[in-house]
């Protein structure tokens, strides 16, 4: 076979060093160093690039048809405002992908008002929502791990106001109980698996052969993971990133703290009580109360008098032990309701 058959055959050739793919001309593939600086100018590089070569996909609409295919997945496991960046770019690429949202992490709450917002925009944008499931977690509720899942599928449903079809597992890939679960498309099933997926968890791309592959030899089949806070704007060290996460976060720690400080120190009823308590005038009223109201002071009486006569039997008779609704039974057939 000539080098001309041979290059037309295939569905990507080169001809000097213009790359065609079925005889369109590619736009330059992002270099392996603009890839490891995580920016998003070679982001959307790195898109363009795969649009000519495959269909790109979020997970719940895989084509049934044999064309060459992409599943473009996104777990947020910190920056919900990272993933709506991404959201964005992506839309303004006419790219759709999977954004799975962790309920358990600890990085963000997705049940504050903003965070249902902002997912409720990334799914307004065209992109698939999906479950990004935490097994570790799930199973230290000591509760059924499948029902768990449910109900947060379904809690997910009623935020977004749309069907869930799409689960991820987070965290180490040891024994995972829903892999080849019936219900949802899994992305972690063994059939995704067959792919060549390619991920950037923190920021190291796995496997590197995986990512060359994908750019200078593409197989037919991708499973392609971003986290969308490993990719910025400018160009910045992983460290710094992870300093800059804890700082944000820092910074919504202080802000909350301010709010709350606010609260505890200007609320009317915490000012009321802490003067009575101050000036000694709460005891004051409360026994000036008492002196001066004839229905309190028979109450009072009543009162001291039944637990007293309670205290006193119960001082001769502690047989039954400590057990709270035996007590209960026994004082109430014994001295009757409370006065
Ligand atoms: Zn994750």
């Amino acid at each position: 076979m000539s080098r001309w058959a041979r290059a037309l055959t295939s569905h990507k050739f080169q001809i000097g060093n213009r790359l065609f793919n079925e005889g369109v001309l590619l736009p330059k593939a992002p270099t392996f160093d603009e890839l490891k600086d995580f920016t998003l100018k070679s982001y959307v590089k790195l898109l363009q690039y795969l649009t000519h070569i495959y269909k790109i996909v979020p997970f719940c609409e895989i084509p049934r048809k044999n064309i060459p295919y992409l599943i473009l997945r996104h777990d947020i496991d910190i920056s919900l405002a990272a993933a709506l960046k991404m959201a964005w770019i992506e839309r303004n690429l006419g790219v759709r992908s999977t954004y799975f949202v962790l309920f358990s992490g600890k990085s963000y709450n997705v049940l504050e008002g903003e965070n249902v917002n902002i997912l409720r925009q990334i799914s307004k944008l065209g992109h698939e929502i999906g479950l990004h499931y935490h097994v570790s977690q799930y199973r230290s509720y000591g509760r059924d791990v499948k029902k768990t899942l449910k109900m947060e599928i379904q809690l997910l449903e009623h935020l977004l106001g749309r069907k869930v079809y799409s689960i991820a597992r987070h965290g180490p890939w040891d024994r995972d109980p829903f892999a080849t679960i019936k219900q949802y498309i899994n992305a972690n099933h063994p059939r995704f698996r067959r792919n060549v997926f390619v991920h950037d968890s923190a920021r190291a791309w796995t496997p590197l052969q995986g990512l060359l592959k994908a750019l200078n030899d593409p197989p037919r089949r991708v499973q392609l993971l971003t986290h969308p806070e490993n990719w910025q704007e400018e160009k910045i060290s992983r460290e710094a990133l992870l300093e800059r996460f804890f700082q944000d976060a820092e910074k919504k720690n202080k802000a909350h703290k301010r709010q709350l400080k606010k609260i505890w120190q200007t609320d009317p009823s915490v000012i009321e009580y802490e003067a009575f308590i101050e000036k000694g005038e709460f005891t004051q009223i409360h026994n000036q109360k008492i002196k001066s109201n004839p229905k309190m002071q028979s109450k009072l009486k009543r009162s001291l008098n039944y637990y007293g006569k309670i205290f006193r039997w119960y001082m001769i008779n502690t047989s039954f032990g400590w057990n709270i609704h035996r007590l209960r039974e026994i004082v109430q057939s014994k001295f009757g309701p409370t006065p």
